[in-house]
């Protein structure tokens, strides 16, 4: 069996994190090292590598993320002018960990492009 991601252990609470939010479907929880004033993970507690592993199946799972805990986390971190939501994919998308998350990055101004 292949080893846990560090988001899993999160998931098992088999290291700490600082958990802003969780469901039966998904958790968020502060970026270890923030990007910005609000720097959250949002992840399906489902293991799915990556937006390139995902099935038929998980559309649910991914309105539930946009429909109910982005909604909960903007309003909660008062980010109602306005946040970036980023997914990186893979090697080149700069993804590091290989479950899927969202960085919900607000709290300043976002440039543009991204680097
Ligand atoms: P990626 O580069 O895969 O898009 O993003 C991975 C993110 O996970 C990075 O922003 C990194 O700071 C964060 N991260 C890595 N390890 C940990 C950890 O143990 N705890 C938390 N809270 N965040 C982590």
């Amino acid at each position: 069996m292949s080893e846990k991601t560090i988001f899993k252990k999160i998931i098992d609470r088999e290291i700490p994190s600082d958990i802003v939010y969780e469901d039966e479907i998904s958790l968020a929880f502060k970026d270890v090292n923030p990007q910005a004033p609000v720097h959250i993970l949002i992840i399906p507690k489902k293991e799915i590598e990556s937006t390139n592993h995902l099935k038929d199946d998980d559309t649910a799972l991914l309105g539930h993320i946009y429909t109910v805990v982005l909604p909960h986390l903007v309003e909660k971190f008062k980010l109602s002018d306005g946040y970036r939501l980023v997914t990186n994919c893979g090697n080149n998308g700069g993804q590091t960990v290989y479950h899927l998350h969202f960085h919900l990055l607000g709290g300043r101004f976002m440039s543009w492009p991204p680097g």
